[in-house]
């Protein structure tokens, strides 16, 4: 009898203690005994989970990443001057989240939601964690359609498809943001919504990122989520996560998103200084070892969704910045791992004025090719293979004093072709524009006209293209391959043009 009664008071106890446990969580406070440098070391908080936000006094939060028996390591978001040893803490039982949402768009914000734009309050119902699991296979499906970033080099050579992971990598100032810019410039028709996240640029380049995007009207489409080189190392790491799950908001209601990481390099050394602050030993190239782990798990989450789960799907280009084009070094080939492909920009093109820089040699795209229209099949076929050639030729052929009648002919046409892969910043072309050039590029229609003319005799192509036949260049982009007869228009339409 007193057994019983005695069994059901503990177990009444139990539930009690049970059902405050989270209140309980919630106000357990613990004392910083050290803070600076973007982090912070607490004592007391014993039952802290790892990811847990943890509140600082003058609302600063921050994130617990390191647990050790007697203390916890806190990575702080906000501004830690203000903040002293001795200052009272409280966990939160909170996870780390972002705010998520159609109300995001068009907005400049950072990955807890403060506005930078100096517009209104943000506008959102719901906030996620910032830290998700990767879709599992069987949610996956493979990339089908192609995601078209309306640059020639890229589209017709090295594809990317919708839910694929493509790196752009070159050492600095080679144009990699140019690349990624332009791409979200020409998504704005195209129903594919974009997240450019900014780690650890400088204010000025933000800004005129934003500028840009503005002009070329796809900001609207597009989420910027900044961690400027003025940010906390904390929130510099926290960024690229809480970013992509704004992106995934929308791919997993069945969209087509487009995410950039502008970049990882910088984000790699926003976590290295974190780590030596908390102490955690260096590893190769003085890299924690665990960086490896910290992009795989951000870029596993780029996919394309089965259809099942509603066929949304979320493209990743990540940047990454080379030291004298040494793309061999430690995170260089990490994320050369990671990704599905790169497209490699080189400061020898830069500098001779071939822009974009993209050296196609060493760029690839391993999933893309399949996504590509047939119709673009058809004139990208060979261009590649008979480029590389060429180029190796003209390489060759400078210290031929004299050249037989067909190679001459084959150098002067791969200059041809690489005059026409030239192209200029945020002029995104439309992919019946860019079929229509290279048809007749390869058709040998360039090859009697003087270098400097064929910029010109390119646009009036691409111009024509559009008034004169604009039901094929619908057929062209849909997918559908031109017959014989139809091409022909297309080299008509060409040939008028160049004869104007
Ligand atoms: P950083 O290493 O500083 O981030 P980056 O590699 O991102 O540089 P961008 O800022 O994109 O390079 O470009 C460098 C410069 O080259 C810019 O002034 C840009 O306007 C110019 N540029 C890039 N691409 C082109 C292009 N296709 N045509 C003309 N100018 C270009
Ligand atoms: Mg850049």
């Amino acid at each position: 009898m007193l057994a019983q009664l005695l069994n059901e008071t503990l177990a009444t106890l139990n539930k009690a203690i049970d059902q405050s446990k989270p209140d309980f969580r919630a106000r357990e406070t613990g004392r910083i005994i050290q803070v600076g440098g973007g982090i912070a070391r607490i004592k007391g908080l014993s039952t802290i989970t790892s990811e847990e936000l943890v509140r600082f006094p003058g609302d600063v939060l921050g994130v617990a990443i390191n647990l050790e028996p007697h203390e916890v390591g806190v990575i702080l978001l906000g501004d830690s001057d203000k903040l002293m040893a001795g200052a009272d803490v409280s966990a939160t039982g909170r996870e780390a989240d972002t705010p998520v949402g159609e109300g995001l768009l068009g907005r400049v914000i950072d990955a807890t939601g403060r506005v930078l734009d100096r517009g209104k309050p943000l506008n959102f119902k719901e906030r996620r964690p910032v830290e998700r699991p990767a879709p599992a296979i069987i949610e996956r499906a493979s990339v089908t359609v192609p995601l078209e970033t309306g640059i020639k080099t890229i589209d017709a050579l090295i594809p990317i498809g919708r839910g694929q992971r493509e790196l752009i990598v070159g050492d600095r100032q080679t144009g990699k943001t140019s690349v990624a810019v332009d791409t979200i410039i020409n998504q704005r028709n195209k129903n594919v919504i974009s997240v450019y996240c900014a780690i650890g640029q400088r204010g000025t380049a933000v800004a005129r990122v934003v500028n840009i995007l503005r002009q070329y009207q796809a900001l609207e489409n597009t989420i910027v989520v900044v961690a400027s080189d003025e940010d906390p190392p904390g929130l510099r790491y926290v960024t690229p996560y809480a970013a992509t799950t704004m992106a995934e908001y929308f791919s997993e209601q069945g969209k087509d998103v487009l995410i950039v990481y502008d970049d990882l390099t910088r984000h790699a050394r926003a976590y290295r200084e974190l780590s030596l602050l908390l102490r955690r030993p260096p590893g190769r190239e003085a890299y924690p070892g665990d960086i490896f782990y910290l992009h795989a798990r951000l870029l596993e989450r780029a996919t394309h969704l089965h259809e099942k789960i509603g066929g949304g799907s979320l493209t990743a280009l990540p940047i990454i910045e080379t030291q004298a084009q040494d793309i061999s070094a430690y995170i260089p080939t990490n994320l050369i791992s990671i990704t599905d492909g790169q497209i490699y920009l080189s400061p020898t093109l830069f500098h001779k004025g071939l822009l974009p820089a993209i050296d196609v040699g060493k760029s690839i795209s391993r999933v893309g090719g399949k996504t590509q229209y047939p119709a673009f099949r058809d004139v990208a076929g060979d261009l590649r293979l008979s480029y590389a050639q060429f180029e190796e030729l003209e390489t060759f052929a400078r210290f031929a004093t004299r050249l037989d009648e067909e190679t001459r002919a084959t150098i002067e046409h791969g200059r041809r072709v690489r005059e026409i892969l030239k192209q200029a910043e945020h002029q995104p072309l439309r992919g019946s524009q860019q079929m229509a050039v290279l048809k007749a590029v390869n058709a040998g229609l360039f090859d009697h006209l003087e270098l400097e003319r064929i910029g010109d005799a390119e646009a009036l192509i691409q111009k024509r293209i559009l008034e004169e036949l604009p039901e094929l260049c619908t057929q062209m982009e849909t997918g559908e391959k031109p017959t014989q007869a139809q091409w022909e228009q297309v080299l008509d339409v060409a040939r008028k043009a160049l004869a104007h």
